[in-house]
């Protein structure tokens, strides 16, 4: 993996090599951190980078924070000024990866929630693909359960509960596959250990609900909106059983990392015809135009990083929500390169 130059880190950005943390760190210890992870796609024919849908992540990173109780000093804009001005530092010509992190950075013992001082960094680096086989991945279902909602809530991306993913992912691929599918405590599919799900059966789309332990993925938000308005799909989130993903005429997983990738054997089953199926295939196509912004129509969700000092952060710059913003100027920003 190639390391970052730089970092967003105390309110300025620095070299990488000083953004460091001490190893009695409240966050190391207790995962007692929250993340964010987005991709930066670069378009050749226009020389610029896309940030796809910074404020809707942004928007559910300060979520998660409020979850663990964090009160960040920074608004969905401030934070969208900060990652343009370290894209900028970085001078990225080429996808990218973006991860910002909110941890509690005091270095003292005690498990709690209360009387700790959170600190932001953003770093983004060089990044392909998540998956070797977008097109074809072989799952399965994974004998360790989703975190609960009222354990460690799905809907919050909380450091800690990626043990989690990380039990499943790694169990998952020593018995020789690809990904796994968590169950949630009452059975249900959830998701991936780092993606959100989908079905295809008889035309229908089906997701599970955001009531059943899943993370609220931006990219599921943007392929519910895409099969219904470009594919013209019903789509039905609700909850869903283990054996209808066996069943199923198409099965993929969508995320940040992963994108769109097919679904296309279970536990050694095939899904469908066991070869990628003609809504993933479509769906793939649609995604890949458009987080490089080259479907005018969804332009709104690709910030770009290079184009106009600070047009990135413009506040009429929205997505889908209105932004939250917490108003008042923004912490300084200083740049040392
Ligand atoms: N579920 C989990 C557990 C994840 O970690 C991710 C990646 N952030 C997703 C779903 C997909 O979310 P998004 O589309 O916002 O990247």
């Amino acid at each position: 993996m190639i390391l970052p130059r730089h970092a967003f880190f105390r309110g300025a950005i620095v070299p990488y090599s000083e953004a460091r943390v001490g190893v009695m760190t409240h966050a190391l210890h207790y995962g007692t951190g929250v993340f964010a992870g987005m991709r930066g796609y670069w378009n050749p024919e226009e020389q610029e980078l896309f940030v796809f849908r910074p404020r809707d992540h942004f928007r559910r990173f300060l979520e998660s924070a409020r979850l663990l109780r964090m009160e960040l000093p920074y608004s969905e804009e401030h934070l969208t000024g900060a990652l343009t001005e370290l894209l900028r530092t970085e001078l990225y010509r080429e996808d990218c990866y973006i991860r910002p992190l909110a941890f509690y950075a005091d270095e003292t013992i005690g498990v709690r929630l209360h009387d700790l001082t959170p600190e932001v960094s953003i770093v983004a680096f060089p990044y392909g693909s998540y998956v070797v086989n977008e097109e074809g991945v072989h799952a399965s279902v994974s004998a360790w359960r989703r975190v609960d909602d009222n354990a460690i809530p799905a809907r919050g991306k909380i450091a800690g509960s990626y043990v989690n993913s990380a039990l499943a992912k790694s169990d998952a691929q020593a018995a020789g596959f690809d990904e796994a599918i968590v169950l949630n405590g009452d059975g249900h599919v959830a998701e991936g250990t780092a993606a959100n799900l989908f079905l295809v059966k008889n035309g229908v789309a089906i997701t599970p609900p955001i009531t059943d332990n899943i993370l609220e993925g931006i990219t599921r938000r943007t392929v519910l909106e895409l099969l219904q308005r470009e594919l013209k799909m019903t789509v039905s989130e609700r909850s869903i059983d283990r054996s209808e993903i066996y069943l199923a005429d198409e099965a993929f997983y969508c995320g940040t990392g992963i994108q769109v990738a097919a679904i296309t054997r279970v536990d050694h089953r095939p899904i469908g015809a066991g070869r990628m199926g003609p809504t993933v295939s479509a769906l793939r196509k649609l995604y890949f135009d458009i987080v490089r912004g080259r479907a005018p129509e969804y332009r709104r969700w690709c910030a770009p990083v290079y184009e106009g000092e600070r047009d990135f952060a413009r506040p009429d710059r929205t997505e889908d929500a209105p932004a939250a913003s917490r108003g008042g100027a923004p912490p300084p920003l200083r740049v040392a390169r």
